[in-house]
């Protein structure tokens, strides 16, 4: 972590804070995962007031977490989520760099007389922050809070609490570790973090062993929906709303799904695409291998950006004409998809 930042945040946490963490919308175990981690390790200091927001719910199989019951949820309370980003306040912003990832709270970070301290490891970051600890290497925005607690407080003893948040949100980032990003630094961190006291197999089992005869029914639809394009090393899951409610969908029980996509031999780029008529959008995920930017797919035609090998997105129109749409613009791309 860059020294100088390090420093200006250490002068700030010094004094007595109002501190808000906020992380993105739909969060997920690096973003649930970093933002507990990062407010233990405030909260050691008795003389800040921290508290955690998120944009929206996050799923079940999350919320086994230790101290999760301090997130408060904007969606389900507006008017004290707003009060407390409109104190006077140090804004911790996790694991994303642009206020257009927090849904409805958009307008009231933009609007906040707060100074900005960004956390993130995505592309691309916007320009509003005070501190920005930006790095597209690091596996995980759990594994920078980890590199950030060291740097501001070398003496500070990782609790049990601590070392399980930051475990999570490093193994639900990095596909369980073995994604490129992960390093003999990002397992260095881990052996440590299990050295704190994080029970890695029980995080594991918490996270991961909590089908429901619904969801592996689900995932039967998804796969029975799943079509190959050998030409394009391309594959892709559909799941309509019908097929949702069929198999009483539950938030998070779609999460993973497209990675199965992404294990058939030769194929390098997986796309899932799921309707969701209450919102009236298709909620699309790219997943990639080698060197296809899905980030930039995702950006130039789904209104949406991630990472180089894992990003969202959205379509405004029916499922069908999404998937037609996407069809075509795979022939665009043929070159690119045969060398990845
Ligand atoms: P997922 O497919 O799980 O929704 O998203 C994959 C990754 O892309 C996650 O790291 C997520 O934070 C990021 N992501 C998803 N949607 C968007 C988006 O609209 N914009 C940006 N910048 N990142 C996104
Ligand atoms: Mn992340």
């Amino acid at each position: 972590m860059e020294k100088l930042l390090i420093e200006k945040t250490t002068a700030l946490l010094k004094k007595p804070q109002k501190i808000v963490i906020v992380a993105h919308q739909n969060p997920d175990g690096d973003a649930i995962g970093s933002s507990l981690g990062l407010y233990l390790f405030l909260k050691s200091n008795p003389t800040h007031k921290v508290s955690i927001i998120m944009p929206n719910d996050f799923p079940d199989f999350l919320k086994w977490m230790p101290a999760v019951e301090n997130i408060l949820i904007f969606e389900k309370n507006k008017s004290e989520a707003s009060e407390l980003i409109h104190e006077d306040t140090l804004i911790f912003t996790l694991d994303f760099n642009s206020f257009s990832r927090t849904k409805e709270m958009q307008n009231i970070s933009e609007t906040a007389r707060a100074d900005f301290i960004m956390i993130d490891h995505h592309q691309s970051p916007d320009d509003y922050a005070l501190i920005a600890f930006s790095d597209t290497q690091m596996s995980s925005t759990s594994e920078m809070v980890y590199h950030f607690i060291c740097a501001v407080d070398e003496n500070f003893k990782i609790t049990k609490e601590i070392a399980t948040n930051l475990y999570t949100g490093i193994m639900t980032d990095t596909g369980s570790f073995r994604y490129p990003s992960t390093t003999a630094v990002t397992h260095r961190v881990l052996a440590d973090l299990i050295d704190s006291g994080a029970p890695n197999s029980y995080i594991h089992e918490k996270v991961f062993d909590i089908n429901t005869l619904e969801r592996m029914k689900l995932l039967g639809v998804a796969l029975n929906n799943l079509r190959i394009l050998p030409h394009y090393k391309t594959a892709y899951i559909t799941l309509s709303q019908e097929e949702l409610d069929a198999n009483n969908f539950k938030k998070g029980d779609t999460e993973g799904f497209v990675n199965y996509a992404l294990t058939v031999k030769d194929i390098v780029f997986a796309a899932m695409f799921i309707e969701d008529k209450q919102e009236k959008i298709i909620k699309i995920s790219f997943r990639s291998k080698g060197n296809f930017f899905v980030n930039e797919f995702s950006q130039n035609h789904f209104h949406g950006g991630g990472h180089i090998n894992a990003a969202g997105g959205r379509s405004y129109d029916s499922l069908d004409e999404t998937v037609t749409h996407f069809l075509q613009l795979l022939s665009r791309y043929k070159t690119a998809l045969n060398e990845s």
